[in-house]
């Protein structure tokens, strides 16, 4: 038996290994089963180009517990290890400036595992004792029995194994017994094996018989060795991409909108499928997320540093060897590699989004209202989505049109451009609460925008910056004659005097100081046959306000009061009566005011019965 120290320049390789790894114990698994599959595959390989002869026979991984003898074993049947093998791949896991890095790392567990190729001593995490039992496929090669009690003394002895491959024996720590629990190990291995490209099985199928479970012979195969993103697409059929979706989210009921299938070889690797999910509500928007794969092993499903924020929102799977795993988030960001592949996720899906367009605009219209929120968080953080985007992005009008910015601002470009030759659109977030603005825009034969979305605002004022002479109002925010002004706006005959006069016999029936803050009255010509008294509210103090709701920094126009213009319609009979001629019609007055807060949703309880009563009264 030889007896040694293992090769590590620095004695602590184990202290790190069993202290700071604390956060992420569990991955020792995936490591164990990625080198057994890594063996299994490389004798694949050999066997393809003749180097090992004859058939290969099993070629599973396995997993076992022994409860009794508090064991977990990892067992392949792949290329196996010499006893030389053994003693330079295990031994010496020393590499120049291992030490400097620990000391630099030594808080980053995962760093130094993928860094340095520690993945088989991550077993220690959760063992008191680790052996290896290996025969390697090289013909009379001697089987090798290595052991080790978490301290850089090992022993290595010759053995007698009757097959080809590797076991790798953990004696769980006390403290880690959650690891020969069945229902723990099946969690992890159908967390990070589920798509491993050889088999893994875990001990026996079960079915239920007669209100019971019972074990059948087959064994429990964990894993699909050959997922939807590995296989061409012209292989798959719109079937087998929303079978996959529901393997990779078996919880997720609803079905995806369309996918995309990713394919680069140059100048990184990266294969994978995004799915457009339906968004209901805000909460479902993280609860599944897009998985990243290393060469089909499962990483990780904090993708926010490899694909940009917007695209998070995504379903899906990435596989790339090319993302540099183990780093930290902020090398991620600066990493070209990871630039690059941001890069290019971000044109694969815009340009997926054109085609879809361009291909069913019917179809494309129906989705919109699902896909928009996505669509609009990429344009509003991503300029080069944008640029994209703008070919497909829609904007809906109040009778259920969807057009793109450009195409929409063409129609409605003879009627909708002012005197100055800005181009208006309007809009509403709310049909019911405008309802009489929006049908004295129709009188106009003007159109109207329905924006009543999250993020809707942000990209209005986006729009305005992208399109000179474009404006964006909201319907309540002025007269219609206002916000888009013709040359033949109406006037009025009277002087500033009469309509000061007007305006302050008005302003003194609004009931408290409050009032008078929030309301602004003032005298306007609007058409006759508008309302002699309404509401409109400040385009860019509303606006504002609403923007700011999401902003830090802004808060002074968040904390602003809502207020209210009060328009006396001077060309309306009903205020004309009243030009030099409000005294003892107070009754009248309020009765005015009264009809344009109503109009507008503002007037409730109290307020809302005196002006029934009085309407009453006045019949
Ligand atoms: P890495 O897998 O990153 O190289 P590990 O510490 O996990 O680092 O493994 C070191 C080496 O030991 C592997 O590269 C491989 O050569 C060998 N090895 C580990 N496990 C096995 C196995 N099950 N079968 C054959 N060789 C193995």
């Amino acid at each position: 038996m030889a007896k040694g120290n293992i090769g590590v320049t620095s004695d602590n390789i184990f202290p790190v290994i069993k202290k700071f790894l604390y956060s992420d114990h569990e991955i020792f698994l995936r490591e164990l089963i990625s080198n057994a599959v890594d063996a299994t595959s490389k004798l694949k390989t050999l066997s393809s180009v003749g180097e090992v002869k004859g058939d290969l026979g099993d070629t599973r991984v396995r997993v076992i517990i022994d409860k009794a003898k508090k064991t977990l074993t990892v067992s392949d049947h792949g290329i196996g290890m010499t006893a030389e093998e053994v003693d330079k791949y295990i031994n010496q896991i020393a590499f120049s400036g291992a030490e400097e890095f620990l000391n630099q790392y030594k808080d980053k567990a995962e760093a130094i595992i993928g860094h340095f190729g520690l993945g088989f001593y991550s077993a220690f995490m959760v063992s008191k004792k680790v052996e290896i039992f290996s025969q390697s496929y090289k013909e009379d090669a001697k089987a090798v029995h290595w052991s080790c009690e978490g301290d850089p003394e090992y022993t290595m002895e010759d053995t007698i194994k009757a097959e080809r491959g590797t076991d790798i024996v953990l004696h769980i720590d006390d403290e880690f017994s959650q690891y020969l629990e069945d229902a723990t190990i099946e969690g992890l291995l159908k967390k990070y094996c589920k798509f491993l490209p050889v088999e893994i099985a875990f001990g026996k199928k079960k079915e239920w018989k007669d209100g019971k479970e019972v074990e059948l012979d087959e064994e429990n195969i964990i894993n699909d060795i050959n997922p939807a993103w590995t296989r061409k697409p012209t292989d798959l059929t719109e079937e087998d991409y929303t079978k996959f979706y529901h393997e990779l989210y078996p919880m997720q009921f609803e079905e995806p909108l369309f996918h995309i299938h990713l394919n680069v070889d140059y100048p990184f690797n990266l294969t994978g499928i995004l799915y457009f999910p339906k968004i209901k509500t805000n909460l479902d928007v993280h609860r599944n997320k897009i998985q990243l794969y290393c060469n089909q092993v499962y990483v990780t499903d904090e993708v926010e540093n490899i694909v940009p924020e917007y695209l998070t929102l995504l379903h899906g799977v990435i596989d790339s060897p090319d993302i540099p795993l183990n780093v930290s988030r902020s090398y991620l960001q600066s990493d070209n590699n990871v630039k690059k592949i941001s890069g290019y996720i971000t044109k694969k899906v815009a340009d997926k989004l054109a085609e879809l367009y361009k291909a069913d605009k019917e179809d494309f219209a129906k989705k919109w209202d699902d896909i928009k929120m996505f669509i609009q968080f990429g344009m509003l953080t991503d300029e080069k989505f944008y640029e994209k985007a703008t070919s497909f992005a829609l904007v809906k009008n109040l009778d259920g049109a969807y057009n793109t910015l450009n195409d929409y601002m063409d129609k409605v470009r003879e009627n909708q451009v002012d005197k100055d030759g800005n181009m208006v659109l309007l809009y509403t977030n709310d049909p019911d609460a405008h309802y009489t603005y929006i049908e004295r825009a129709k009188t106009k034969g003007y159109d109207v925008l329905l924006m009543d979305g999250e993020l809707d605002v942000h990209c209005m004022s986006q729009a305005e910056q992208k399109h000179e002479k474009l404006r964006f109002v909201r319907i309540d925010s002025d007269t219609i004659e206002n916000l888009i002004r013709k040359e033949d706006t109406a006037k009025d005959t009277y002087t500033d005097e009469q309509k000061e006069g007007l305006r302050k016999a008005f302003e003194g029936l609004l009931p408290s100081d409050a009032d008078k803050l929030r309301y602004n009255v003032t005298c306007e010509a609007a058409a006759a046959d508008a309302l002699p008294v309404f509401l409109t509210q400040n385009e860019f103090m509303r606006r504002m306000k609403e923007m700011s709701a999401h902003q830090q920094g802004m808060n002074f126009y968040g904390n602003m009061p809502d207020s209210y213009n009060l328009v006396l319609n001077t060309n309306h009979p009903a205020i004309q009566a009243l030009v030099d001629n409000t005294e003892g019609q107070d009754e009248k007055m309020k009765q005015l005011i009264d009809i344009a807060l109503l109009a507008s949703g503002q007037l409730k309880g109290e307020a809302l019965a005196k002006f029934v009563n009085r309407s009453v009264e006045l019949l």
